[in-house]
């Protein structure tokens, strides 16, 4: 499919989509494309301006120092930083309170004094824990990986 932009004897731009350029000259030869505003079918292609596509920028994925270089080296490096956040699941673990779905809950809690302050790790959606950092708790969000092996 092919869009061309169009306009029609009294300057009328509309845009019509045809299969191919042979299409369109043979459908505008025909008389058989009519202008949507006054039914004129003196129509004739109108400039094309370009069109950009608006794409949503793709998010950035995060830069790790360092990175690059040759893939043995990237390997090792993602063995590495698995182990510390192997390592960092480990000590939120042991340290902190399990508080599972009412995280944020219990964050705001802790935040207010409403209860002792506490280490704790849970579970929330990304809109609470940016609800959490608008309110002014501190909240990290952490990779968690599987312990496994
Ligand atoms: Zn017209």
């Amino acid at each position: 499919m092919i869009l061309f932009e169009l306009k029609c004897s009294h300057g009328h731009r509309f845009e019509g989509w045809f299969r191919n350029g042979a299409a369109y000259e043979a459908q505008a030869a025909a008389q058989a494309i009519t202008c949507p505003v006054c039914g004129d079918s003196g129509i004739d292609k109108a400039p094309m301006a370009p069109r950009i596509a608006k794409g949503r920028p793709e998010p950035a994925a995060a830069a790790i120092p360092g990175s690059g270089g040759d893939g043995a080296g990237d390997k090792a490096q993602q063995a590495e930083i698995l182990t510390q956040l192997r390592e960092l699941r480990r000590k939120v673990e042991e340290s902190a309170d399990y508080v599972g779905e009412r995280f944020a809950e219990e964050a705001r809690r802790i935040h207010y004094g409403e209860t002792d302050a506490r280490a704790i790790y849970g579970e929330t959606s990304s809109d609470e824990a940016e609800r959490l950092r608008d309110e002014g708790v501190p909240v990290a969000r952490i990779p968690w990986v599987p312990t496994g092996n």
